[in-house]
């Protein structure tokens, strides 16, 4: 069981290789198959069990696969197809470092923006282009009163310690990110959210927000 067996794309699988990635992780093997089906789903994850790449892969390669978007040319407003929201800045930031190696030399664009840092340069960064936005809940809902990102043409959300992000008060944010993809045509976006623990409250963001949906606990 490699990488190279699973159908991701010459180009993916050519930067998974340059990142020595020859065996996918329990976590990679179960949900990556389901993932490139269409299906939504929700799977346990610890960190260091290679969740990066469980929700990278599958986005990436359906973005590079996918029609090319026809993106309405916001005012100002930036039009990401797949949003990963993730708790901290820390791993935003090893979120995004991962994805940019993910996406070398595709036409894939991956931007990070995260609070506690000037909002400045990362307006700048979307400016030149976005697919991928990795964004903490908070940086994200100011960038989306600003009208600087809009969410209407997302079709992949990924949620990276979901657990975390609620126990860091963040459930108002998140939910306010989400009814902004809620729009028409509905039905076309994918969601994976991944935890370490399954408490009530996670349990109904799953089925506020995924459809469908297949539950994996590796
Ligand atoms: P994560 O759980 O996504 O933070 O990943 C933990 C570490 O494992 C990171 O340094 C990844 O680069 C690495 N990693 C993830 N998947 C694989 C794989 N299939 N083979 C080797 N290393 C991996």
């Amino acid at each position: 069981n490699t990488f190279a067996e699973i159908d991701l794309g010459e180009a993916l699988n050519l930067n998974i290789r340059r990142c020595k990635y020859v065996k996918p992780t329990p976590v990679q093997r179960h949900t990556i198959p389901i993932s490139l089906a269409g299906r939504d789903l929700m799977a346990c994850a610890q960190t260091g069990s290679g969740k990066t790449a469980a929700f990278c892969f599958p986005i990436i390669s359906g973005i590079m696969r996918g029609q090319p978007a026809q993106r309405p040319r916001g005012y100002r407003a930036v039009y990401p197809l797949a949003l990963i929201l993730s708790p901290t800045r820390e791993l935003s930031m090893q979120i995004h470092e991962e994805a940019r190696k993910f996406s070398y030399q595709t036409q894939v664009r991956v931007v990070v923006a995260y609070g506690g840092a000037p909002i400045n340069q990362q307006l700048r960064d979307l400016e030149r282009g976005v697919d991928i936005l990795v964004a903490t809940p908070g940086r994200l809902v100011d960038l989306l009163e600003r009208a600087r990102v809009s969410l209407q043409m997302i079709r992949y959300l990924a949620l990276d310690e979901a657990d975390r992000m609620l126990d860091m008060g963040f459930e108002p944010q998140i939910r306010k990110i989400v009814e902004q993809m809620d729009m028409p045509p509905p039905g076309v976006r994918q969601t994976m959210l991944f935890s370490a623990t399954f408490p009530k409250e996670i349990q109904r963001l799953a089925s506020d927000f995924l459809s469908n949906y297949i539950f994996l606990a590796v």
